[in-house]
């Protein structure tokens, strides 16, 4: 029986997991601005009240910088260091200063005005990612005016054990301070899934939903609420069906994760002993100790444009100190490191891109690196440096054609002759691959053959331009398909060539952590898979049940289909007679 008022609220699901807990509703308390003019007599004391609060406003956000960075790496920190320097921004400080001395405004009213023209300009910005930094605006906004009312951020020290956090928004600032407590889940009114606060959520493993609009209505303090951060569900008030049932799926989840961990010291071969290369997509570096007590196989893609997103470019060292992190770790595996892929949904405002009506088919990846050779060299630096401490391998994305290739390769051979005059230490024979995901490549593979170390299928970007839709367009989020047979007819095309060519073929694509797909890639050939270091012992489990003889025979039967849910049917048939499906794949195979 359900309660009277028991309410389902969606949002989008942030982070992932199951949280049950008791309710526990934020407001914040919003500082009084005062409208009052200052007499002139005090407006100098003014004017020192502000500076003080900007000061400790900014000593503030340095300890969580810190305290973030020795957590959970130094990409992680880059959000406070965007938000320190928004701070220590000369034109914010001079207008404020300007408004108190000139018309007498009360620090608050000052600041608050000076913040205010910051915000509009990223409220009127179109791309999602960079209009999602407007709360890192409203992050230090809110952080100077407590000060300024002589506060400290004293809310949620007062959080109890099991607590859900209901609230409207979270700034960055407060995630980094929830994952300190003794909180099980988050949800907000507000927010969008590439948001600073969802980024960290996910990184600290907090089952998380945002944009379930009105829930800190909704919901009221001690309620008992169910966070399902898979399907992106809240629970409001549950009955003891609900209740029963989630209790059950957690415990499952548990189980089977406690199952899977006994099991990761078993090799990922097949039953007729094929060996199968099973790395990891590490997009933050904490996640790299997720990987490796996954038993990844080194790092598949290491994606870094995070770094780029702060409001200066990351110098050669700084860059050197992370990727040598990642590298030493992985040891004695390689890391393969994607250079910058920033355009399309990640542009950083460090590079004043204009804006374009079809970002992904414009400005993006390689092409923005050969555009900028200085700002691809001194990446590509960072990456023959960090390569004696580990092997690197260097992976292009975004190439459409073999000329890109070669330019790159060009840059790299000028970035080594440089080295080679200040240095003897880096990583001198370094491979170089190439994304394929754009359809031209994967078409003209035989020509690129000869001149790439490895494939890498980017099966995220293959889908969306090969099937003309786009993967972040909720709208047609029904017709981007990875199983669609003309998809998987460029896949066949790469891993055959990279088998004529003895060139090593692995996919990147969110597809690889996808279980359904591991009979049909390896039967394709595809023989190293780089997934999300959370999906790797789902994966090894279907790859150490599969026969390749058999896996072939249903990738060949697969692309003679006609569309992509016949191969998806296809598939969960062929998985259910050859593997026992474990209870927890049951709900995933339903939502698909
Ligand atoms: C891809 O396109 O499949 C890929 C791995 O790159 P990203 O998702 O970063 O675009
Ligand atoms: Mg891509």
């Amino acid at each position: 029986m359900q309660s009277t008022d028991y309410k389902r609220l969606r949002g989008i699901p942030a982070s992932p997991g199951i949280a049950i807990g008791r309710a526990f509703i934020y407001r914040k308390e919003t500082p009084r601005i005062s409208t009052r003019r200052i007499p002139a007599g005090r407006v100098e004391a003014e004017v020192e009240r502000f500076l003080n609060s900007l000061h400790q406003a900014g000593e503030e956000i340095r300890r969580i910088q810190h305290l973030v960075e020795v957590e959970q790496g130094s990409d992680m920190a880059q959000i406070f260091e965007a938000q320190r320097a928004m701070l220590e921004d000369v034109e914010v400080k001079d207008q404020t200063l300007k408004l108190i001395r000139e018309r007498h405004f009360s620090a608050e009213q000052a600041f608050s005005v000076t913040l205010g023209q910051m915000k509009r300009v990223f409220e009127d910005i179109e791309n999602e990612y960079l209009r999602a930094r407007l709360s890192d605006v409203v992050d230090i906004e809110h952080q100077v005016l407590v000060r300024m009312a002589g506060g400290e951020l004293k809310a949620l020290h007062a959080l109890r054990a099991n607590t859900v956090v209901v609230l409207h928004d979270l700034l960055p600032s407060e995630v980094v301070q929830l994952g300190r407590r003794p909180v099980k889940g988050i949800v907000t009114d507000a927010g969008g899934a590439t948001s600073h606060t969802s980024i960290i959520a996910r990184s600290m493993g907090l089952p998380t939903i945002v944009g379930a609009v009105n829930g800190s209505r909704e919901i009221k303090s001690g309620d008992l609420v169910i966070v399902d951060g898979n399907e992106g569900v809240v629970h409001v008030r549950p009955g003891q069906e609900v209740l029963r049932f989630y209790r059950t799926q957690r415990r499952r989840q548990l189980r089977r994760e406690r199952d899977l961990s006994t099991r990761r010291e078993l090799p990922a071969v097949t039953l007729d002993h094929q060996d199968i290369e099973l790395m990891a997509n590490v997009d933050v570096p904490n996640e790299l100790q997720l990987a490796i007590d996954n038993g990844a196989r080194g790092v598949g893609m290491y994606r870094t444009e995070f770094l780029y997103m702060g409001y200066r470019l990351p110098s050669e060292t700084e860059q050197l100190d992370c990727y040598a992190h990642i590298v030493e770790a992985a040891a004695p595996h390689p890391v393969v490191i994607r250079t910058i892929d920033l355009g399309g949904d990640k542009l950083a405002h460090v590079l004043n891109t204009a804006p374009e009506s079809n970002p992904f088919l414009g400005w993006r990846g390689i092409r923005i690196c050969l555009d900028t050779p200085d700002l691809f060299k001194t990446q590509l630096r960072a990456l023959l440096r960090a390569g004696t401490r580990g092997e690197v391998q260097i992976l292009l994305p975004m190439v459409s054609s073999i000329n890109e290739l070669r330019r790159a390769r060009a840059i790299l051979e000028e970035a080594k002759y440089e080295l080679r005059a200040e240095t003897n230490s880096f990583q001198e024979k370094c491979k170089v691959g190439v994304m394929v995901e754009v359809p031209s490549v994967a078409l003209m593979a035989e020509q690129f053959a000869p001149e790439t170390d490895f494939f890498s299928l980017g099966t995220n970007d293959l889908t969306q331009y090969t099937l003309a839709v786009d993967r972040g367009t909720a709208r047609v989020a029904n017709l981007y398909d990875p199983y669609h047979p003309a998809v998987l007819k460029l896949m066949k095309i790469v891993a055959d060539t990279g088998k004529r060519h003895h060139i090593p073929v692995s996919i990147c694509g969110e597809m690889a952590g996808d279980p359904l797909a591991t009979i049909l890639l390896l039967g394709m050939g595809i023989e190293s898979l780089s997934i999300s270091p959370g999906m790797i012992p789902e994966v090894k489990e279907v790859v150490r049940a599969v026969n390749l003889v058999e896996a072939r025979k249903i990738a060949d039967h697969c692309l003679d289909l006609g569309t992509g849910s016949k191969v998806r049917e296809f598939l969960k048939d062929a998985m259910q007679a050859q593997i026992d499906i474990p209870p927890s794949w049951q709900s995933w195979k339903e939502s698909r």
